[in-house]
């Protein structure tokens, strides 16, 4: 990874941060469920969002690879307050960058630097992995589109002031009939509904977003129409680093807990426990090394559809291995609020799940590999 000089500043700035301010307020959060409003405040004052934001709409100009470094280092201490900027930039903020009208981007782009919550609404009831197989629909009335449909376990729901919702605008056409609107919380038949508890990452939002005769102007979409589905999966090769990088940060987190646990029981250091922890480490060498070069070629312009789904299966399979494996080292310990290795555990089970499975990201992959001839060895 390339970082200049104010790069490596900012991330100083961000360790400091998650180090004396985040770590002593993880397990309340998780036990709480409560979102942590303050944290997201100093995030938003000390540039977590802004970083890759570029300074024409308000940002700081930095490289992606500065998020994604600020996503691992708060994950290391608490996954809730790393997804909250994560999810509004490289999800909500990312698209409209690429794909955005000029208008779109002075509107959203100011706002989101400043930490303002954004969300990417795509899940509905029953098509998860079927991303095109939605039924939320777009129906165009004069100069008008009117959606209604429901989204649901939308990430930062409850706290969004923006969302970007799918919808079908031409049903024949499948997956290539689906538009993306941006969309504002205050807009009339825009409701929040359900919000759900969760295993993990307890800090953050997780609701229904729901529509009901929303009725947006075309100035409200982004990219073409009928282009929503394509840009959704350009979005989720960025997004499945991002939780690389989740990932990668828990894992971190994990050994770090490990190690430290060793430096007070020094008699629990056994030989096979100490296997386990090269196999810990071992797999997080692997999850970084694809995390970096994924990280590299967006930063390249090269497609990333392989690679990020790689870096996705590998950070996220490796985190669920690398916590239990924490959780057992520590033995009942690892259930103290001292060594949080048990909600680590939790935190790394939903970098498998979301922004696409990690079975989906096996199939991706395969056909990817097959897509280009095969491997060429
Ligand atoms: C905490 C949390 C936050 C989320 N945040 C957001 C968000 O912000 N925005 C959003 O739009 N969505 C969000 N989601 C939804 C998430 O993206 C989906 O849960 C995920 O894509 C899987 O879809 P599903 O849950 O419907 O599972 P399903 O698609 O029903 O899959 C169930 C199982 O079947 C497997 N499976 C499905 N299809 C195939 C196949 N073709 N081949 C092999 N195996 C298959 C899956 O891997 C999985 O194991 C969130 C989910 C969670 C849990």
């Amino acid at each position: 990874m390339n970082l200049g000089t104010l790069e490596m500043e900012k991330l100083k700035q961000v360790e400091d941060f998650a180090k004396t301010k985040v770590r002593s307020r993880a397990a309340d959060i998780d036990e709480g469920s409560s979102f942590p409003t303050d944290l997201v405040e100093e995030m938003g004052r000390i540039g977590v969002f802004a970083s890759y934001i570029p300074r024409e709409y308000g940002g700081l100009g930095l490289s992606l690879s500065t998020l994604m470094e600020s996503i691992r280092i708060i994950s290391r201490e608490c996954a809730s307050t790393s997804l909250i900027p994560d999810v509004a930039v490289s999800l909500f903020g990312e698209p409209i960058l690429k794909y955005g009208s000029e208008a779109l981007k002075k509107r959203y782009l100011s706002r989101i630097a400043d930490g303002t919550i954004g969300a990417l609404a795509i899940t509905e009831p029953g098509t998860g992995s079927d991303a095109a197989g939605i039924k939320t629909t777009a129906l165009k009335k004069g100069e008008k589109y009117i959606l209604n449909g429901g989204k649901t376990f939308i990430t930062n729901g409850a706290e969004a002031q923006f969302f970007l919702a799918s919808a079908v605008t031409e049903p024949e056409l499948k997956h290539h009939g689906i538009t993306l609107f941006a969309l504002d919380r205050e807009m009339s038949g825009l409701s929040i509904g359900n919000e759900f508890r969760k295993m993990g990452i307890r800090g953050t939002s997780t609701t229904e977003v729901l529509m009901n005769n929303v009725e947006v102007g075309e100035e409200q979409v982004v990219g073409e129409i009928n282009e929503g589905f394509k840009i959704e999966m350009d979005t989720l090769n960025v997004g499945r680093i991002g939780i690389a990088s989740q990932a990668i940060g828990i894992s971190e987190g994990a050994i770090r807990d490990v190690v430290n646990f060793w430096k007070e029981h020094k008699e629990n250091s056994k030989e096979g426990a100490l296997f386990k922890l090269a196999d810990m480490v071992n797999m997080l060498h692997s999850s970084v090394s694809k995390y970096y070069e994924s990280v590299g070629m967006v930063e390249g312009g090269m497609d990333t559809t392989l690679l990020s789904s790689l870096s996705k299966l590998q950070a996220g399979d490796s985190a669920v291995k690398i916590t239990s494996s924490a959780v057992e080292i520590l033995g009942h310990l690892s259930m103290s609020e001292k060594y949080p290795a048990e909600r680590r555990y939790r935190e790394a089970k939903i970098t498998q799940i979301y922004e696409g499975t990690n079975e989906i990201q096996r199939l991706i992959i395969g056909r990817e590999i097959l897509k280009s001839g095969g491997p060429h060895f």
